[in-house]
């Protein structure tokens, strides 16, 4: 791909115009014509000129990533304290906090924003710790690196009760106050709580909040793949009895895959009845997952295909980079969608190419935006080296620019060759 400055002429009838473009769903290369951040025209050979022109040279341009489900205040922290197992991260997880400070959190938050541009990801759900043990500091150093990097990447925030909502009983009033001072949705975590009643209680009091407040849910349910886990069913229920369907997502959900298939089809007809969507997190839980001397029978994408085929739908997020929960991730969308498609079994054509709407129109669907490549649709693309997705996922790193709002924010460059 190629791009050419503004041209001399006076009449620019668009701000940047992508010629030579392949899309997934269409078998003719088209040229993407953009004005004020949406996209105006969608043809053959469009012939007006533009302020900045972009050749894709027959690349894929496909709608921006959108990360749903990423701990943006803890990235980059392992450093203060690492952890080998899921039930270590558990208990530990307060100690690393202590030694957070906004300044802190602001500094790793934009590092990791940096990186998730580059990568094309327009639209990132971060979750974030408000608890008795970091209070609103973390918060605030996401709010802070949010407004720094305003108009290149969308910044959801969740405030997330790590540590419990019926064990922390600060939990409640922070939750409240940062969902007056900006948090976008609530969190949760009953596995965080010390017994079964508490869990319960736990889920009830998150939705209520965000009942109260008016704002999405977003629920960690049976992180561990332990068969006696049962926060999902926990949490469609609440979610029914509140009548918030379609408007809570539960992640990881690994204690499904290990249910008994007649259990895991009930529970998957709840969650299916409740408007519940799901984000499965294989990158970060393929290595966190199975006993330390063991390898791991689960395969860290809860029951994917089973929940597609139920007609819910499933997104795919990375989880965490380089703190006490994982050591990896290069928060790389495309790097998600090929190990969904490693882990889940994702073979077919059909089956690659949901995997790869995983991290980019389902997963946006999770953030409540209905993302395509059409006229009037906004301007936030990516623009791959690769002509189709299978390729985009066999050339990773590959080459990419990120749009966003019809302007060029960020990209990545690869010293790798690619097949065509
Ligand atoms: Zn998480």
């Amino acid at each position: 791909m190629s791009t050419a400055g503004p041209p001399a002429a006076a009449d620019r009838p668009y701000d940047l115009l992508i010629k030579n473009v392949c899309l997934a769903d269409a078998d003719v290369g088209v040229d993407v014509a953009i004005r004020d951040g949406v996209i105006v025209a969608l043809a053959e050979d469009i012939s007006e000129l533009a302020s900045e022109t972009i050749d894709a040279d027959d690349g894929l341009v496909t709608c921006s990533f959108v990360e749903p489900h990423f701990h943006l205040d803890k990235c980059l922290s392992r450093p203060l304290v690492g952890a080998i197992t899921p039930e270590e991260a558990f208990a530990r997880a307060h100690e690393a906090k202590i030694h957070f400070t906004v300044a802190d959190v602001e500094t790793r938050a934009s590092e990791a924003l940096r990186l998730a541009i580059a990568q094309g990801i327009g639209h990132m759900r971060a979750q974030c710790d408000v608890d008795y043990a970091t209070k609103l500091i973390s918060f605030e150093g996401l709010l802070r690196a949010r407004e720094r990097f305003a108009d290149a990447i969308d910044l959801e925030i969740v405030a997330f009760p790590q540590e419990g909502m019926v064990k922390d009983a600060e939990a409640p009033g922070l939750l409240r106050e940062a969902l007056a001072s900006g948090a976008d949705a609530v969190g949760g975590l009953p596995e965080a709580e010390l017994n079964i009643d508490d869990q319960r209680r736990h889920v009830e009091l998150v939705l209520d909040i965000a009942g109260e407040a008016g704002v999405p849910v977003e629920m960690h349910c049976d992180y561990m793949d332990h068969a006696d886990l049962k926060t999902l069913a926990m949490l469609a229920a609440a979610t029914l009895e509140r009548g918030l369907q379609g408007r809570v997502t539960a992640s990881h959900c690994n204690a499904l895959a290990v249910y008994p298939d007649d259990e895991a089809k009930a529970v998957i007809e709840q969650v299916k009845e409740a408007g519940i969507d799901v984000t499965v997190l294989p990158v970060a839980n393929l290595q966190m997952l199975g006993g330390p001397q063991r390898t791991p029978r689960n395969r860290g994408s809860s029951r994917v295909k089973e929940l597609l085929d139920a007609g819910i739908n499933v997104a795919a997020g990375s989880d965490s980079m380089f703190d006490i929960w994982y050591r990896f991730n290069r928060l790389d969308p495309v790097e998600t969608g090929y190990i969904s498609c490693l882990s889940a079994g994702m073979r077919t054509d059909d089956e690659v190419r949901t995997a790869f709407d995983m991290v980019t129109t389902r997963a946006a669907k999770i953030v409540g935006k209905d993302a395509a490549i059409a006229v009037g649709a906004p301007a936030d693309l990516v623009v791959h080296e690769a002509p189709t997705i299978v390729q985009v996922m066999r050339n990773l790193p590959g080459r990419r620019l990120n749009i966003k709002n019809g302007r060029t924010v960020g990209g990545q460059e690869s010293s790798h060759w690619c097949i065509r």
